[in-house]
């Protein structure tokens, strides 16, 4: 393509082309595709044009080598979606979705994301910020005709107004809560006696031979950690290391990481061998479930039992059970199941209303719901419009700090340094 050209080439189109390394075009690095994007139907609103290459890394760097010698520098991470931003074509939670698409864990966690990044979180911030907005500009106009004693706000509105604006931003919450969990996830820790059959019940779950399953006791020395996506919910289910006195250094660190990983655990997974009676070691076992999330899995249900529900029910008394073998493949939908109503706990159609927002939405949410709180008590106590347009402005500010209309730069760099090179 003769230098000057790509002037002249309309906007939206893809050109078959060369990287030549000199001018006089002698030595061909690549055989590539050229896509042109004129402002401002593009990514950042801004000129763009795309290079496709063949992928090897050696190649794509004396490209990009060639591209910085003649005058182009690399992008610092997240430039483009910051750019997106600041030429107005995506408000910030629009920018932050960005990233949440690319680590979506689960299909209704990108379905999130997407949301998100269509601007449904911003859209709705959006709205309750102009009702704000006009709240405030209804108390201005009765400060001043107040004077004339003529009430512009009629009793009890303002009160039943705000409460509404409340209850909105608390399902907000909500939602941020089911949003922090599709992209953190859920943790399961499987505690059991060594050689009840925790790996092999691991290795059921996931679908998948993964775990090392070993017939001697005390052989899963280690934590070990897989997903598992359960109706939606991106769940690690960590196996811990047999439940034995340690014996060697490697064992005890193996034991130390298990009981840090139990108290940090969402759930419990028990199991227990049901082809054996349980033994004095299982006390401490089951009375750590006590008042915690837990699920017991009988395992090894297909052969003779010598463990029944009622044993377990004396010291468990309401703790879902459930039949199980591991190498059978009996009772895992079943454990499946039971694992996920304790979190789901009869809600339905979880992650619908989940939005993913990051710790700093959160944060502002709650301010805003505190400042509306601060202004339900101001009117409790009458005190003067003044007071309760303070209240309004900071639960306004809040909010514009979601979407990006009060951010400052150090927020941004922030924001987007989290990024990767190129998005
Ligand atoms: P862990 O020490 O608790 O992780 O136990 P493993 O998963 O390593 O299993 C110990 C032994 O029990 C292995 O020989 C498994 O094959 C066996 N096992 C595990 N689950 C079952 C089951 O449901 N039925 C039978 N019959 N054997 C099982």
């Amino acid at each position: 393509m003769p230098p000057g050209s790509l002037h002249k080439l309309s906007s939206h189109t893809i050109h078959y082309g060369h990287v030549v390394l000199d001018s006089v075009g002698e030595e061909v690095l690549d055989e590539v595709l050229l896509s042109l994007l004129r402002a401002p139907r593009t990514y950042t609103r801004e000129d763009m044009v795309e290079i496709s290459a063949h992928g090897g890394p050696l190649l794509l760097r004396q490209i990009v080598e060639l591209l910085v010698r003649r005058g182009a520098r690399h992008a610092q991470p997240g430039e483009f979606t910051r750019r997106a931003f600041l030429n107005g074509r995506i408000d910030l939670s629009q920018a932050e979705a960005v990233m949440e698409v690319i680590g979506a864990r689960t299909e209704i966690g990108l379905k999130t994301a997407m949301a998100q990044l269509q601007g449904r979180l911003g859209s709705e911030i959006q709205s309750l910020s102009d009702r704000i907005l006009q709240i405030l500009v209804q108390i201005e106009a009765d400060l001043d005709f107040s004077e004339e004693g003529l009430a512009v706000l009629p009793p009890g509105h303002l009160r039943a107004e705000t409460l509404r604006l409340q209850q909105r931003l608390q399902s907000l919450l909500a939602g941020w809560e089911e949003g922090r969990i599709l992209r953190e996830g859920l943790s399961v820790a499987i505690v059991g006696r060594a050689n009840v059959g925790k790996s092999s019940l691991m290795n059921a779950l996931l679908g998948a031979e993964r775990a090392i399953v070993a017939p001697s006791p005390g052989t899963t020395r280690d934590t070990l950690e897989e997903w598992i996506n359960l109706r939606g919910m991106p769940v690690k289910l960590i196996d811990m290391a047999g439940f034995r006195t340690a014996r060697d250094p490697v064992e005890a660190e193996g034991l130390r990481r298990a009981r840090v990983a139990i108290d940090q655990a969402d759930l419990l997974l028990l199991v227990l061998d049901m082809s054996q009676p349980l033994r004095a070691e299982d006390g401490p076992i089951l009375e750590q479930l006590k008042g915690r999330k837990s699920v017991v899995a009988l395992n090894k249900s297909d052969l003779l039992a010598r463990l029944s529900e009622s044993m377990v029910r004396q010291t468990l008394p309401r703790v879902p059970l459930v039949l199980a073998s591991a190498t059978e493949g009996l009772g895992i939908e079943t454990l499946r199941d039971t694992i996920s109503d304790q979190f789901l706990q009869g809600r339905q159609g979880w992650g619908e209303g989940a939005i993913m927002a990051s710790a700093r939405h959160k944060a502002a949410l709650d301010a805003a719901v505190q400042a509306l709180d601060r202004a339900l008590t101001a009117m409790d106590h009458h005190l003067s419009g003044e007071f309760l347009a303070q209240e309004f402005r900071s639960a306004l500010d809040a909010l514009g700090e979601i979407i990006g209309a009060t951010s400052t730069g150090d927020l941004l760099d922030h924001i987007f340094e989290q990024f990767c090179i190129g998005k």
